[in-house]
């Protein structure tokens, strides 16, 4: 007989029935998918990356959304017990570029499977196929208490255990084929619990100018994306980051542009706007210097003919387009002025923000159950005593790196 359920068999699911085994209890996984870990398994595009090798302030830099409340559960379970963690179950690992922690063998797989094997070795037990579809919840005098869950097992017969521990690890609403569906988020709201309503982050954006589909493909390198919007009639700079994006063919996405997704969300409807730095090395000065000198070596070329050493082949044309200047005008009759503002151009090509892609597309969730119903040391509920919830149904998201499975990890681990 189980003395704690964990409803998801996804990253912080997979934790919390390690860790509990561990600490002497006797739990189970109840999963709606034929297996453990989908979502995990397209993690890192299959690679998984696992964690980020950095010190725990640097886990906390990184989480976008109440990083405070993380700070327990990030010391008591950080980066580099991840690792050993992992290590001990026999998982190979490397860290890459930036600290993120892959397994050698570059497989996702790999991850699931030291972890279903330990799993395995303790004992846990595992329903596959079954979906919880109801969390019992009952009060006794002033005080709530979790009493057991209805599923729909197998055979899709609906059935009912009696528990007095239960842990939501349902994960977000994102990429909802994987079974993140928002079951425990929809629970939490029937409780009465207060959650923040989900939206996708970690997102490609939708652009209104519709050149950014005559370049789709094209990715640029060294660039200083800035996310601007309105604010009190003023211009506010929301996010900015130097990296690497790509044009695609609704608007833009790659690095920058997911981190800087999860910053926007809400200035939507503020004249959102992104400011692409072409040439962040150079000042306009410089660059100004620099267009002088490549227009002398080009003097008799026509300006579409001039840029070949500045641009990438594919933005030329938008570039000459938005401009404004001539493009079969010979480099020597360009003015001062429309040489100026080719510079400025260059150092701001501003973009309108359209949207945010949806959630079958954004690799994480913003928002779910608000921290302030959690304690942070236990990830227990403050209001119904044996109902915990980890991983991504709470109110915490993080940048790309692994500190979104990090989050899975550390909650999993927390749990008293
Ligand atoms: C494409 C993509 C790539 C990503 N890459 C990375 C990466 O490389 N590094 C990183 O740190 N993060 C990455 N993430 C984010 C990371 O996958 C999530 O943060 C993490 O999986 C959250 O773990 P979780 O256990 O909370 O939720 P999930 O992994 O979503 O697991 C929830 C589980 O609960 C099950 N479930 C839901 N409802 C029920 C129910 N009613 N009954 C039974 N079972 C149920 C679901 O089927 C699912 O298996 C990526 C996400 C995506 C979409």
């Amino acid at each position: 007989m189980s003395d704690v359920i964990i409803v998801g068999g996804g990253a912080a699911g997979m934790m919390a029935g390690i860790m509990l085994a561990e600490k002497g209890y006797n739990p189970t996984i109840i999963e709606k998918n034929d297996r453990l870990g989908r979502k995990l398994f397209i993690t890192g595009k299959g690679r998984c990356n696992l964690t980020n090798n950095c010190s725990t302030e640097e886990l906390l830099k990184n989480v976008v959304t109440n990083s405070k409340f993380l700070y327990s559960a990030f010391y008591g379970f950080d980066a580099a017990m991840t690792m050993s963690f992992f290590e001990e179950l026999g998982l190979k690992i490397k860290t890459e570029r930036g600290g993120r922690v892959f397994p050698v063998s570059d497989h996702s797989s790999d991850v699931i499977s030291v972890m279903s094997t330990k799993l395995k070795r303790l004992g846990v037990k595992i329903m596959l196929n079954t979906t919880v579809i109801d969390i019992k919840v009952t009060e006794d005098g002033d005080t709530k208490r979790v009493s057991g869950l209805s599923y729909v097992n197998e055979q899709g017969k609906k059935e009912h255990i009696a528990c007095e521990n239960i842990v939501i690890a349902t994960g977000g609403v994102s990429y909802p084929l994987t079974g993140s569906t928002g079951d425990g988020i929809k629970w939490a709201k029937e409780f009465g619990l207060n959650i923040s309503e989900p939206r996708p982050a970690l997102v490609p954006i939708e652009i209104e100018e519709g050149f950014c589909k005559d370049i789709m493909g094209l990715a640029l390198k060294n660039i200083q994306a800035t996310f601007v919007a309105k604010v009190k009639n003023k211009d506010k700079v929301i996010y900015s980051e130097f990296g690497e994006m790509l044009f695609t063919h609704f608007g833009v996405s790659g690095p920058v542009i997911l981190s800087g997704s999860s910053f926007v969300g809400k200035y939507l409807d503020s004249d959102l706007r992104l400011r692409i730095d072409l040439k962040p090395a150079l000042t306009e000065e410089q660059l100004n210097e620099r267009i002088l000198r490549d227009f002398s070596q080009n003097i008799n070329k026509q300006f579409r003919n001039s840029l070949s050493d500045l641009l990438p082949k594919k933005l030329i044309p938008v570039i000459i387009d938005i401009s404004g200047i001539d493009q079969y005008k010979k480099v020597n009759e360009i003015t001062k002025e429309e040489r100026l503002k080719l510079v400025k151009l260059l150092k701001c090509m501003e973009l309108h923000v359209k949207g945010l892609r949806d959630l079958n597309e954004a690799i994480i969730t913003q928002g779910g159950v608000s921290v302030k119903e959690i304690n942070p040391h236990t990830m227990e509920s403050k209001s119904i005593k044996g109902l915990r919830f980890i991983g991504e149904v709470l109110d915490v998201d993080a940048l790309t790196g692994g500190f979104n499975l990090q989050i899975a990890w550390s909650t999993a681990a927390s749990i008293e």
